[in-house]
């Protein structure tokens, strides 16, 4: 499909920090957007409904995956996530490179659709470190915390079909080389 070569799917384990360095990446390079998923989890201090996600019932998320909005989406932790068509379809249309911040099942899912697509897998510098920012967080119960070290474990294992893979050991260094990888996405056909 025409612009596939916008998107830009970037995943890694929970606690990796790869919404902070999305961020800042969007924050230094206000050209690249990202899209805003639809998810059923409930909205953490913080957030803002449309802005973060937006949060729908599993009732509403069904219809809107029914109706065809959602191009994919996946049960994460007990909940739905799913990235919304209308966001991804914009954005090619409009030639703009675009972010998609999601899990790495739903990431071989937009690769599958979309070929030229760029995946990037945001590694931890080490597991401690992961098990380290997940607890400092402090927005998820014990029990939340330890299903998604075990998820970690299973994505980082996945890791391996990505395109590229950055470690998230500064941000600063982090978000750069993304953008690099961009950058280098848009000058190929
Ligand atoms: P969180 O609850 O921490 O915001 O997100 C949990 C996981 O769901 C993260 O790995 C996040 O990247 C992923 N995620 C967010 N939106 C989507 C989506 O639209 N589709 C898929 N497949 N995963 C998503």
């Amino acid at each position: 499909m025409q612009g596939e070569k916008y998107l830009f799917v970037v995943s890694g384990p929970s606690g990796t920090g790869k919404d902070t360095v999305v961020s800042q990446l969007l924050k230094k390079h206000p050209e690249v957007h990202k899209t805003v998923s639809a998810t059923t989890r409930a909205m953490r201090e913080g957030e803002t409904n449309g802005v973060s996600y937006y949060f729908l019932t599993k009732d509403q998320f069904r219809s809107e995956l029914e109706a065809g909005g959602i191009v994919e989406h996946t049960c994460y932790c007990e909940n739905y996530y799913g990235t919304l068509r209308s966001e991804v379809e914009r954005y090619m249309m409009e030639q703009t490179p675009v972010i998609l911040v999601i899990e790495v099942e739903g990431a071989g899912n937009i690769k599958r659709l979309y070929p030229d697509s760029t995946t990037i897998f945001v590694l931890p510098p080490d597991m401690k470190e992961l098990e380290h920012r997940l607890r400092c967080r402090g927005t998820e119960s014990e029990e939340v915390i330890e299903k998604r070290l075990r998820r970690a474990e299973t994505e980082i294992a996945l890791s391996a079909d990505y395109d590229e893979h950055v470690v998230n050991d500064v941000v600063d260094t982090c978000a750069d080389q993304i953008y690099s990888i961009i950058q280098d996405r848009l000058v190929r056909d």
